[in-house]
C-alpha cells in the first residue's frame, strides 16, 4: 500500500513544531535503519544533508543494538545518548521506527508523549488508515511533570474502562536482578549475560485478571546503569504509580540498601506509589544470607508486601508482577468510584 508521504511529512512538521529549539532532527526508518522520512529541526545551521547524514550514521547500529536486546525484536521505546545527541526511538507498528535527535542537554520526559503521540500516528498512516496529521498540544506550564502528568491522564481517558495503564518502575543496588526479572515477565525468558547498552528502556506488558473482569497494562521502565545515567534518574522515578524494590539473597549490601537508599528515593519522587518488596536469586541456595524472615520483617516495617523470586527459574516472577497489579487495582477502584 503506498504511503500518503503528503501526511506524514505534515505530521513531522507538527512534531518537529511541538519540540521546538530541542529538535535537532526527527527521522522515520525502517526496521534496518532505512531512512523513510527525515526532517531537520528549526535551530540547525548547517546543511540538512549533513545533518540527516550525520545522525543516521548513528541510527542503524543503535537500532540493532536495541532490536538484539529484545529478542522478540520489539522494543518499545528506548533511549540513547551519543556526546552530541540523545536519541528517542520509538516504534510506530510493525514497520517503522520514529528516531527523535535532540541536543545533548534536552531532557527527554517532556519529549516522551509527543514522540508517542507521532509514533501512534505514524503507525497509522503506515497503515493507510485515516488520521489527524495534528499533534495536540499537551504543554500547560512549566516544567516536564505537568506534562507528564497529563499524559498519564490522556492514557487513562483513553482506556476503556476496567483496564489501566500504570509506570512501574524498579529500585534496587546493581546486578540484584531488575533486568532479568523484566526480562522474565515480558519475554518470559533468562538471558544470561544481559548487558544494557540503553539508557532507558520502555516496555508495554499487559497483567490480566479473568476473575476481576480487569486488565493492568505496565508501561515498564528499566533503567541501565547506575551512577552514569544520573541525569535520567530523576525522570525515570518520577510520576510512576507501581514499583518494586529489589533485592538479592545473596548480598546483604544490596538488602541493606532497600530502606536505607531506595525506598526514600523512591517515595520521595513518587510519594503515591504502590509498592512491593522482591528477593531475588533464590535458586541460588548454597550462597543465600538474608534469610526469608529478614525480609518478611523489612517488609512489615515499610508496610509492603514481600516475595521471593528467581528470574532465572521464572520462580514467582508472574506472581510478582500480579500482586503489584491487584495492589493497584485496588488502590484505583477506591480513588475512583463513588
Ligand atoms: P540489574 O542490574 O539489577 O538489572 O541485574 P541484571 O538483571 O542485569 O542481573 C545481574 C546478574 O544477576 C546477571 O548476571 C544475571 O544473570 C544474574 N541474575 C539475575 N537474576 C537472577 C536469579 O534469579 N538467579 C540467578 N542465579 N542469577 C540471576
Ligand atoms: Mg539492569
Amino acid at each position: 500500500m503506498p504511503v500518503d508521504t503528503k501526511k506524514l511529512m505534515a505530521l513531522l512538521q507538527w512534531y518537529k513544531q511541538s519540540l521546538g529549539e530541542d529538535l535537532v532532527a526527527v527521522l522515520v526508518v525502517n526496521r534496518d535503519g532505512l531512512i523513510m522520512d527525515s526532517l531537520v529541526g528549526a535551530s540547525e545551521k548547517s546543511l540538512d544533508e549533513e545533518i540527516i547524514g550525520g545522525v543516521s550514521a548513528l541510527v542503524e547500529p543503535v537500532l540493532t543494538r536495541i532490536t538484539e536486546e529484545f529478542s522478540s525484536g520489539s522494543f518499545g521505546t528506548g533511549t540513547f545518548d551519543t556526546e552530541e545527541y540523545r536519541f528517542i526511538f520509538c516504534e510506530s507498528g510493525p514497520e517503522a521506527v520514529l528516531v527523535t535527535v535532540l541536543n545533548s542537554l534536552s531532557g527527554v520526559d517532556a519529549v516522551f508523549p509527543y514522540a508517542y503521540l507521532a509514533a501512534e500516528k505514524i503507525a497509522r498512516i503506515m497503515d493507510g488508515r485515516t488520521v489527524s496529521p495534528v499533534i495536540p498540544k499537551l504543554i500547560s506550564g512549566p516544567g516536564g511533570n505537568q506534562i507528564q502528568r497529563k499524559v498519564d491522564k490522556v492514557q487513562k481517558v483513553k482506556i476503556k474502562s476496567k483496564e489501566y495503564a500504570f509506570k512501574l518502575i524498579l529500585g534496587g543496588d546493581g546486578a540484584v536482578g531488575k533486568t532479568s526479572m523484566v526480562h522474565r515477565y515480558v519475554e518470559n525468558d533468562f538471558a544470561k549475560d544481559y548487558k544494557s547498552t540503553i539508557g532507558t528502556s520502555i516496555m508495554k506488558k499487559e497483567c490480566s485478571f479473568e476473575e476481576l473482569d480487569s486488565t493492568v497494562r505496565f508501561i515498564i521502565w528499566d533503567l541501565a546503569g547506575q551512577a552514569q545515567f544520573k541525569r535520567v534518574r530523576q525522570s525515570y522515578l518520577a510520576n510512576a504509580e507501581a514499583g518494586i524494590l529489589v533485592y538479592d539473597v545473596t548480598n546483604r549490601v544490596s538488602f541493606e540498601s532497600i530502606d536505607k537508599n531506595w525506598y526514600i528515593e523512591i517515595k520521595k519522587s513518587s510519594p503515591n506509589i504502590a509498592l512491593i518488596l522482591v528477593g531475588n536469586k533464590i535458586d541460588l541456595t548454597e550462597d543465600r544470607i538474608v534469610s526469608c524472615e529478614e525480609g518478611e520483617s523489612l517488609a512489615e516495617n515499610l508496610q509492603l508486601t514481600y516475595i521471593e523470586t528467581s528470574a532465572k527459574t521464572g520462580e514467582n516472577i508472574n506472581d510478582a508482577f500480579k500482586m503489584l497489579a491487584l495492589h493497584i487495582i485496588k488502590r484505583y477502584i477506591e480513588t475512583q468510584d463513588v
